[in-house]
């Protein structure tokens, strides 16, 4: 599909990675790239509508695999609904076909590009197979998948994974499945520090280095994590994570003390914090306010299909109401903070042309949003209304790199 050129007028746009919202007269973008943004003044108010650009959203933490099965896991524990081998998803996943799976992901890829998001970080089970799938549906939507293969079965057994052997490395099936699956991701996801030895995390570590690959890890989603992981090694999850296997982004943090957000911020990790899910679990809240108050760089993310609607607009409402809750005052956090886990926060993590701003001579990867309407017009915040007032019914359109991967009949471009 071509990319686009085009032209917003009299519009506001939140700029570069600070999301400072700006009058401005013209936004312009040619081909994949923004080349113009006229800027008017500063405005955190509106008296009479405009239309708001803001950076496309990242959602850095999904399942899409299990969006086949849309609130399946209703009535069932994190274990049996979501663990190896024998979790309802692994055994509903088992039974999808190539040609009944890829319509679900498709599907919800292109629900993402309505509700504004345009990059996802997946968490992809069904080994090498599996990342193939999600990259049909990527190319499918233009949603951009950047996907992190998982094994898809478990290589150690539950006696092996206690004795936690010294130089006990991945199985010869293991570590070629390892290597086709890096063939076709962008990295590597576990479900816990617990499902695989520490000889081979540290292989794994040296494995997706070498490729220049991305590592990702589940910590701290229950005590359970934390407390197998001690009672195995003598090490709590998160430290392992860190010191064996050095993972670019940190998943979950729910029970995390403030020891360990300390280690976390210590160790310069990117922690990706999903409170949809984990309340869905019946689970704690995420510590969102005391990681904020440590300064950790974080990321949100919907975690699974089967959980949660792939809805960063839903994620970052219920984000800055627990957020407000715990900082326990009327001033923090400033809603910008929790706008940029879905945007600029991106950038130390993927790098590239992943920037999650708007400036002249960026991705033109955007949001537009309809702020002329009823309940938006006179908003008296705009970066509280974008996060907190803003559905999926108000996004008009939604571009990666000058291409429109969803535009409202009633939108035009000049
Ligand atoms: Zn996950």
């Amino acid at each position: 599909m071509p990319s686009t050129s085009g032209q917003l007028t009299d519009c506001v746009v939140l700029l570069g990675p600070e999301l400072a919202p700006f009058r401005c007269s013209r936004f312009a973008w040619s081909g994949d790239t923004i080349t113009a943004v006229d800027r008017v003044a500063p405005v955190s108010t509106l008296e009479d509508g405009a239309l708001v650009v803001i950076p496309g959203l990242y959602n850095s933490h999904t399942h899409m695999g299990d969006s086949a099965l849309p609130d399946g896991a209703t009535g069932l524990t994190l274990e049996q609904g979501f663990f190896r081998p024998h979790g309802y998803k692994y055994r509903e996943l088992a039974k999808l076909t190539r040609e009944t799976h890829l319509p679900h992901l498709a599907a919800h890829l292109r629900y993402m590009a309505r509700t504004g998001t345009v990059a996802h970080l997946d968490f992809r089970e069904q080994g090498p197979y599996g990342a193939e799938l999600l990259h049909a549906a990527s190319a499918a939507t233009g949603v951009e998948s950047v996907i992190l293969g998982q094994f898809n079965g478990v290589p150690f057994s539950e006696a092996e994974l206690r004795a936690n052997r010294p130089g006990h490395l991945l199985p010869a099936e293991h570590r070629a499945e390892l290597e086709a699956l890096l063939a076709v991701a962008d990295g590597f996801s576990e479900s816990t520090m617990n499902d695989l030895t520490d000889a081979a995390w540290v292989e794994i570590r040296a494995l997706t280095a070498g490729k220049k690959k991305l590592r990702a890890i589940h910590c701290l989603e229950n005590a359970g994590y934390r407390d197998l992981s001690l009672a195995t090694t003598g090490r709590g999850d998160l430290i392992r994570a860190i010191e064996l296997y050095d993972p670019d982004i940190i998943v979950h943090l729910t029970v995390a003390t403030a020891a360990e957000i300390a280690l976390l911020v210590r160790a310069n990790k990117t922690g990706v914090l999903n409170p949809r899910a984990n309340a869905n679990l019946g689970l704690p809240l995420p510590p969102v306010a005391d990681l904020l108050r440590a300064g950790a760089n974080l990321l949100l993310g919907t975690d699974n299909g089967l959980l949660n609607s792939p809805s960063m607009l839903a994620e970052l409402d219920f984000t800055y109401k627990v957020a407000k809750s715990q900082f326990a005052d009327a001033l923090a956090p400033d809603p910008t903070a929790i706008l940029k886990m879905a945007t600029s926060n991106i950038r130390p993590v993927l790098g590239g042309d992943h920037h999650g701003a708007l400036e002249v001579g960026l991705p033109a990867s955007f949001v537009v949003l309809d702020f002329t309407r009823g309940h938006l017009r006179h908003t008296r915040h705009l970066t509280a209304s974008i996060v907190t007032r803003v559905t999926p019914d108000d996004v008009l359109a939604t571009y990666r790199r000058g291409r429109a991967l969803y535009r409202d009949e009633a939108f035009t471009v000049g």
